[in-house]
């Protein structure tokens, strides 16, 4: 079998041919080229309207990379035809197997973003002998269609939330959709101010955002007055799990605060070693940090007294009736502002000034699962995790469409991986 009766069956071309296949020594060792070559009497399409025109010129010969074999790499190398076109004046003609100024065939840049889903882009990079930078390439190019292509009808709820970027120096707003039958990264942008969400909602438009039902957020101000001003027919639901995130960050402070006071009165240091047994939900608590923490309620301590409350506001998310709810936040929130403990009663201040909308977690009950949000906010830490390396924005933007946005791809008769 010759390897052009290969290439037939899994890449064939209607107005071209595989015209022959030869080696070539290079720097690293030896390439395969194909020649391809137009069909005789075809005329090209050309590159600005997709017509066919009359032939003008031939260039140069162009290679295009595609997809190794056996670990050698693999050169289409044609000669590309220039048309007169009556629309658009002399063009460059466009061919099946590459777009642009891209020196990689679309079936192999899609072939590396394939990989670079399952390898990280150095190793994708290192496997198939190519470069980050074409690893790079090649995924924005699979971004950029799956972008284009994606379904962005029925999406009526979406989540906002912020995260760390460059080694926690950076911030970006991302927006998730989290309805139902569809859970995925809709969109990200740099920072975190009034400016950022609204770009998204420019860029999401009008028809679409007017159509919202739910929208979930965290405290963070910028967000609510953006959200408050585009989707105010949408129920504003305040998300539970950044709720235990400043829960947590205030015992944080209480006990990092009350260690430091103890050791300068020199008493026993009961509360080193507590932190886990602190913020873990008790389910969740080792053997050994059980035992901790028995020991440690037995003492009044401000850190335990913090530990209690912010225990304690978890009947909050059992209620069925925004009422009821209502009541006990106001009740937790008075006690919370009587035990003096200032983190704590920051938080308190804090969902005080927020209870309509913490109540609106009720209304949207059915609606919206509580893990969602936490669930796409790990699955992104860890890509943002592996991505730390990025210098740019674009390429953490990238990186982040590509693995948690669901986007389509192409589809071709051959897969390649
Ligand atoms: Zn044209």
């Amino acid at each position: 079998m010759q390897l052009k009766t290969i290439l037939n069956r899994v890449q064939k071309f209607k107005s071209f041919i595989y015209k022959s296949v030869k080696w070539s020594e290079v720097s690293g060792g030896i390439v395969l080229l194909i020649e391809i070559a137009a069909r005789s009497h075809s005329r090209p399409i050309c590159s600005g309207c997709g017509c066919r025109r009359p032939w003008y010129d031939t260039m140069e010969s162009r290679q295009f990379e595609f997809v190794p074999l056996w670990g050698i790499q693999v050169f289409f190398v044609y000669a590309m035809r220039r048309v007169d076109c009556c629309r658009c004046g002399v063009k460059v003609e466009r061919v099946p197997w590459a777009e642009g100024k891209h020196t990689l065939t679309t079936t192999y840049m899609q072939f590396l973003a394939r990989w670079a889903k399952r390898l990280s882009w150095q190793d994708a990079a290192r496997v198939f002998k190519t470069s980050w930078e074409k690893v790079f390439r090649s995924v924005e190019w699979s971004v950029q269609w799956g972008l284009a292509h994606r379904d962005m009808s029925n999406i009526h709820s979406i989540g906002v939330d912020e995260v760390l970027w460059k080694r926690g120096h950076k911030y970006l707003t991302v927006v998730y959709q989290i309805d139902r039958q569809c859970k995925r990264l809709l969109w990200v942008g740099e920072n975190r101010t009034v400016r950022t969400l609204l770009r998204f909602f420019r860029e999401f438009g009008k028809e679409r955002y007017g159509r919202l039902q739910f929208v979930c957020s965290d405290m963070w101000k910028p967000y609510l007055k953006v959200i408050a001003k585009k989707a105010a027919q949408a129920i504003h639901v305040l998300d539970r799990f950044h709720i235990a995130l400043h829960m947590n960050k205030a015992i944080d402070e209480v006990r990092a605060q009350e260690t430091r006071e103890m050791k300068a009165k020199g008493l026993m240091p009961i509360l080193t070693h507590s932190r886990w047994c602190l913020l873990k939900r008790p389910e969740n608590l080792t053997a050994n940090q059980e035992i901790k923490l028995a020991d440690l309620l037995r003492y009044n301590l401000k850190a335990v007294r913090s530990y209690l409350l912010k225990e304690d506001f978890q009947f909050f998310w059992d209620y069925v009736s925004p009422h009821w709810a209502g009541e006990f936040l106001d009740r937790w929130c008075k006690r919370a502002m009587q035990s003096r403990i200032k983190p704590m009663m920051k938080v308190a201040r804090m969902l005080r000034s927020h209870r309509e909308l913490l109540l609106n977690w009720f209304r949207a009950k059915k609606a919206i699962s509580s893990g969602v949000m936490e669930g796409l906010n790990n699955k992104l830490k860890l890509t943002t995790r592996k991505s730390y390396g990025f210098r740019t924005f674009r390429a953490a933007e990238v990186m982040l469409y590509h693995t948690l946005g669901d986007l389509p791809e192409p589809s071709y008769t051959h897969r390649f991986c």
